[in-house]
């Protein structure tokens, strides 16, 4: 059957981030065919739809060929035959990344979903060798029995693989606790971007050395592809409580948050859930969750049994102050996961309310959650947009979903116009453009607005160092000079935060 002619589907700042391949593709084609058996390559047009973007959509191109490698051994060599035929690559684990960093126009994708093996568990050092696609929820299932777990919880996790969250330095609802990806990985085997191999950091703590494994978290996939971590390994609370907090405001939500972080506790999570994704998540999850409520924060306190019930009645405590309209603790286990999953599925659910969304993640300091929100709603009414708040208010990291129809005549231009809406108001506040979703493509052309000229120089050093052809995830995390257009609302943003 003949294939329909492709177009990527890119934004303008993507389209001038991702331009067409110019290297050898049909060499590196010949090379796939001699390297790797049929089962580990697809090549055909209809099949690489399925690596057309990752989970923001607005973004979309076919990459030139996907592969699935086995071993250090043979990315180190798929690397370097991309390295002789001048063809871009790039490493691919769940795809659930939320910024576009595995779109891979005309490129190579090096998925890692056979390097999903754990390798090694040392329960008396909490620590574990894993491969890169190991799903991140399948580690602690696997530790569980140890009463260990990985710690670094994002929303995705029954999907997303430990290397995505390497390159992504993912956080999650309980990162407000145990810290985000960076405070867990203590090594990395990493093939760079020529095909050589190395190792990052060490099982044992404070080695000399530059901290190479502090660079490589975070670099969204720009400076090697990691083919082995060690993780650290944290012990399972010896209990946990989570309490349901409802609001009939969101201002009085907002307070709860400021209210709760005020006492001498550090909850594991607050999380807060607005009507929109209250009521979408009712309709298909069933959690629990009030449908008249303007707000409800989750919040979940853990730690020794002697302790709970004091840091259960700070939290309940601290909501009343805010003006809490009803406070509850999950009565049992079942209870709990009921509400985790209603939170952890909701990003899922509200694509039932559009067929497109695109999320944004600034943070913000968390006592200007109540202005931003209540700016965040007169963006959205002023767009003609439908925006969902789901997100850590206990990082201030916001998740404002932005949900659409991109068959609408005008859909994407107001989507457009209301980010750069809310990323202005994050960068009036203060805040930072992205707490953990990275930059990837989809917030390139935001990065001045957020860094001087001198910071981005600085950045582009470093990714020259480990990666100086490029070849590595091109386009990504950092602009490039004279290349990045202006946000699509065109609205300077204020600079230096
Ligand atoms: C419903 C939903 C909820 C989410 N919730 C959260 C959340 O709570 N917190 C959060 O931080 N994020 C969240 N995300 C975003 C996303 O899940 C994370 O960024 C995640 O870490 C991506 O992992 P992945 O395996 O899907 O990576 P991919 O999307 O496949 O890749 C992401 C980037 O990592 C690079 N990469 C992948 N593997 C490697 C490797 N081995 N070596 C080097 N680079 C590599 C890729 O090149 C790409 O640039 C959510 C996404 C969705 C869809």
């Amino acid at each position: 059957m003949k294939s329909r002619a492709y177009e990527p589907v890119l934004t303008p700042q993507a389209e001038q981030a991702l331009p067409p391949v110019t290297g050898d593709k049909a060499g590196l084609l010949a090379d796939l065919e001699r390297l790797l058996p049929p089962d580990r390559r697809v090549t055909h047009q209809d099949d690489l739809f399925a690596y057309e973007c990752d989970a923001q959509t607005l973004d979309r191109a076919l990459p030139l060929a996907v592969v699935f490698p086995e071993s250090t051994a043979e990315v180190s060599t798929l690397v370097k035959a991309c390295n002789a035929r001048s063809i871009p690559f790039l490493a691919r684990g769940a795809g659930t990344g939320l910024s576009g960093g595995a779109v891979a126009r005309e490129s190579l994708v090096l998925s890692t979903a056979r390097l999903n093996r754990i390798l090694e568990v040392d329960v008396p050092n909490r620590q574990a060798w894993v491969e890169p696609g190991v799903v991140n929820m399948h580690l602690s299932k696997a530790v569980a029995k140890h009463n260990l777990h990985y710690a670094p919880d994002p929303s995705s996790q029954y999907a997303c693989t430990i290397g995505g969250n390497v390159a992504e330095n993912s956080g999650g609802p309980h990162t407000l606790k145990y810290g985000v990806t960076t405070n867990h990985i203590l090594a990395l085997e990493v093939v760079l971007p020529d095909g050589t191999v190395t190792m990052m950091g060490g099982p044992v703590a404070d080695l000399p050395g530059y901290d190479l494994t502090g660079v490589f978290v975070g670099s969204e996939g720009t400076f090697g592809i990691a083919t082995r971590v060690l993780v650290r390994l944290t012990p399972l609370p010896e209990g946990v409580k989570t309490i349901l907090a409802i609001f009939n405001t969101v201002v009085d939500a907002c307070q709860g948050v400021t209210q709760i972080l005020a006492r001498s506790i550090l909850p594991a999570a607050v999380e807060m859930i607005d009507q929109k994704t209250l009521r979408a998540v009712e309709k298909y999850i069933h959690a629990g969750f009030p449908l008249d409520a303007a707000a409800v924060l989750l919040v979940e306190v853990d730690g020794l049994r002697d302790d709970l019930e004091e840091q259960a009645a700070a939290v309940i405590d601290a909501c009343r102050a805010a003006n809490v309209r009803d406070v509850r603790l999950a009565k049992d286990d079942a209870e709990r996961m009921k509400l985790w999953k209603g939170r952890k599925q909701a990003f899922g659910v509200l694509g039932r309310l559009a067929p497109n969304y695109y999320t944004h993640d600034g943070v913000i300091p968390r006592t200007k959650l109540p202005e931003v929100l209540a700016e965040i709603a007169r963006i959205e009414e002023r767009n003609r947009v439908m925006i969902a708040n789901v997100f850590h208010a206990g990082d201030g990291n916001l998740h404002p979903v932005v949900l659409y129809d991109e068959r609408e005549p005008g859909a994407i231009e107001r989507v457009r116009k209301a980010s750069d809406e809310i990323l202005a108001v994050v960068a009036s506040v203060g805040g930072g453009l992205s707490g953990e979703h990275g930059i990837g493509i989809e917030k390139l052309a935001y990065m001045k607005d957020f860094f001087g000229e001198a910071d981005l120089a600085e950045m582009r050093k470093i990714r020259d160092v480990f990666n100086p052809r490029g070849l590595c995830n091109p386009g990504k995390a950092i602009p490039t000079p004279g290349r990045c257009i202006e946000p699509g609302g065109g609205k300077k943003l204020p600079v230096g935060h």
